[in-house]
C-alpha cells in the first residue's frame, strides 16, 4: 500500500447507486443513527489520505443488523485499516464476544485505537499484525478452531479472497456468516476489461473470480448485494 505514491488515482468514488440516491440513503438513514464512536472514526478517516477505503457506512449499517440477529461470540476480521468495520463489529456483538482482527500493517489501526478505547470495546479485540493467510492456516492447525467462529468479515487484498474463503469456510460454523466487501469493485465487475483502468484490473478480475467461486460453492447460501461497494453475504450451510 505504501508503495503507491498517489492514492488519488484510486479515489474515483465507489458508488454503485446514483450519487443522489447514495446521498439520500446516507443522510436520511445512516448518519442519523450512526453511533457517536463510529462518527468519530469516520472523521479521523477524513484526515487520512487513504480514508476513503474504509467500509461504506451504509454497508456497515447492514452488517450491524446482521450482527444483532446473529449475536456472534467469536468473530474474525481480515483487513482492519483504522477500524471502522472493526469498531462497528465490536459495538454490535455481546459484551463477552471476541474479534480476531488481522491486518498486515498496524499503523492505521493505531490511529483508530483511541476511538475504540473510548467506546469501551477494546477488550473484545485481539489485533494481529500479519498477512492474513498464514494466520488463518495457523488457526486451522488446531482442530478445536474448526467450526468455532460465528462470523467473518473480509476486507483485505482482493486477490486472496478465494484463498481466504477456503480457510474461513472451515473456521466458521454451519449457520455462521461470512461477509465479503468490495465484491462489485465500484461496478467494474460488469465492465469490459479493456475499459477498466490498469490499476483497477486485478481487483476487478479477482472480484469476478470470487463471485463465481461463491455461486458454485454448495457449502454456502448467499446474497450478492449492491450496498456500499458490494457485500457478498454468505451463510455456511454444509
Ligand atoms: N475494513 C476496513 C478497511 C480495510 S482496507 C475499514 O472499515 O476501515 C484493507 C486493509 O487490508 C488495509 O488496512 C491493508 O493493510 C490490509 N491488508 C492488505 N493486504 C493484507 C493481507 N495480505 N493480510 C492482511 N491484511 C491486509
Ligand atoms: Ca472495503
Amino acid at each position: 500500500m505504501e508503495k503507491i505514491k498517489d492514492p488519488s488515482i484510486y479515489r474515483n468514488p465507489v458508488i454503485l447507486q446514483s450519487e443522489d440516491l447514495t446521498k439520500y440513503i446516507l443522510e436520511t438513514a445512516v448518519y442519523p443513527r450512526e453511533p457517536e464512536p463510529l462518527k468519530e472514526l469516520r472523521e479521523l478517516n477524513k484526515d487520512h489520505p487513504w480514508g476513503f477505503i474504509a467500509t461504506s457506512p451504509d454497508a456497515a449499517q447492514l452488517m450491524a443488523l446482521l450482527l444483532k440477529v446473529l449475536n456472534p461470540r467469536k468473530t474474525i476480521e481480515v483487513g482492519v485499516f483504522t477500524g471502522y468495520s472493526l469498531l462497528l463489529t465490536a459495538l454490535n456483538i455481546p459484551h463477552d464476544g471476541k474479534i480476531t482482527a488481522i491486518d498486515i500493517n498496524r499503523k492505521a489501526y493505531d490511529i483508530g485505537l483511541p476511538a475504540i478505547k473510548k467506546a469501551g470495546v477494546e477488550h473484545k479485540i485481539d489485533f494481529i499484525e500479519s498477512a492474513a493467510l498464514p494466520i488463518l492456516d495457523k488457526l486451522l492447525e488446531d482442530p478445536a478452531n474448526e467450526g468455532s467462529f460465528d462470523f467473518a468479515f473480509v476486507d483485505a487484498d482482493k486477490e486472496n479472497y478465494v484463498n481466504y474463503h477456503e480457510r474461513l469456510i472451515k473456521l466458521i460454523k454451519i449457520g455462521g456468516l461470512l461477509v465479503y466487501d468490495n465484491t462489485l469493485w465500484g461496478g467494474r465487475v460488469c465492465w469490459p476489461e479493456e475499459k477498466v483502468p490498469e490499476h483497477f484490473r486485478s481487483g476487478r478480475n479477482a472480484a469476478i473470480e470470487f463471485n463465481k467461486t461463491i455461486t458454485n460453492d454448495s457449502r454456502v447460501e448467499f446474497a450478492l448485494t449492491s450496498v456500499g461497494d458490494g457485500l457478498n453475504i454468505c451463510r455456511r450451510v454444509a
